[in-house]
């Protein structure tokens, strides 16, 4: 996907990485691996004329000059996180790293880890600190080895612990915390389908929520999987209903102050996920300050 930015420095820094500047990701897993122990809001709906462009994009402008992008997404399980991360870093060139994923790669693997890990993960409970940040600081250092710099994280950090070590070593420019409703959510888990082949996410779920007690309604179409992957569809085996409302009550008891942490800290930018991909893209990409040329070339077809 091409990038053009509109106003934002932090998309030219991406496109433009400049090979001068240390990353830093080497000081990130030396300080992890030893392991010691005001908000804006961009409400699409409400602020399509972008009147109120969220003063952290300023901030963000300055503190990304000279390297790529260090993004935070923070939300709800079945938020989209995953969908709209990778998006954002096929757009920026930066690495898209889901500790999601590095989870169930560890579990996949079969290493020592993985029969603990299984447990935790099935029962929709959180990974210790100390496991996450280890899996994490591997990843960051096999793709530094790899001339990777900047990130998109998704589902790290999850705990103000994991915040506070995450800004104990490096600076994060700016974290997305999405917003969708509530019912929504259980739907979005539970309609999930990943190609057991290439990796791919679907969704099978219809949502259509009408409009009611002056509440807009909300629609989002399926997300059907490509003629090939469609006889390959798996299920996470952590999005049953029970397990799922378990991981929404521990997002509420251990994440939800993460969303405070970064409030605090001027970098949180919320976003109201307005409906799916064609409706929500366009407006995510308008709050940051992007523009996607071939997303619009594609619409304009
Ligand atoms: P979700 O769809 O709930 O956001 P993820 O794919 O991000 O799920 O994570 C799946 C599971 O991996 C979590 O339920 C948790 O067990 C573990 N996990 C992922 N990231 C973290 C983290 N930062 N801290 C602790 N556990 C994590």
């Amino acid at each position: 996907m091409a990038v053009v930015s509109r106003c934002s420095r932090a998309a030219t820094a991406a496109t433009t990485a400049n090979a001068t500047t240390a990353p830093t990701f080497a000081y990130l897993i030396r300080s992890l691996s030893p392991f010691s122990s005001s908000s804006s809001t961009f409400d699409p709906q409400n602020d399509l004329n972008n009147r109120n462009k969220p003063a952290v994009l300023g901030t963000l402008k300055r503190e990304s000059k000279g390297r790529n992008v260090q993004w935070v997404f923070l939300g709800c399980p079945g938020v989209g996180k995953g969908t709209y991360a990778s998006r954002l870093s096929n757009l920026l060139g930066v690495p898209h790293i889901s500790t999601g994923d590095l989870v169930r790669d560890e579990l996949a693997s079969s290493g020592p880890l993985s029969s603990q890990l299984k447990e935790i993960v099935t029962q929709g409970k959180l990974v210790s600190d100390e496991i996450i940040i280890d899996l994490l600081s591997k990843r960051l250092e096999a793709g530094e080895a790899k001339g990777e710099s900047g990130f998109i994280l998704d589902g790290f950090p999850r705990t103000v612990r994991q915040a506070e070590i995450l800004e104990g070593v490096t600076d994060i420019d700016l974290v997305i915390n999405l917003k969708l409703r509530e019912e929504a959510l259980l739907a979005k888990c539970l309609g999930r389908r990943i190609c057991s082949e290439c990796g791919g996410n679907y969704n099978v779920a219809c949502i259509d929520i009408k409009a009611e007690n002056g509440r807009p309604g909300m629609y989002m179409a399926p997300l059907p999987p490509p003629p090939q992957c469609a006889s390959k569809l798996i299920t996470r085996p952590d999005d049953t209903e029970e397990v799922v409302k378990q991981r929404l009550r521990i997002y509420q008891a251990m994440t939800r102050p993460v969303e405070d942490f970064y409030r605090s800290r001027g970098k949180l930018l919320e976003f109201d996920l307005p409906g799916g991909i064609p409706e929500s893209w366009p407006k995510l990409l308008c709050a940051l300050n992007l523009e996607d040329r071939e997303d619009k070339q594609f619409a304009a077809a």
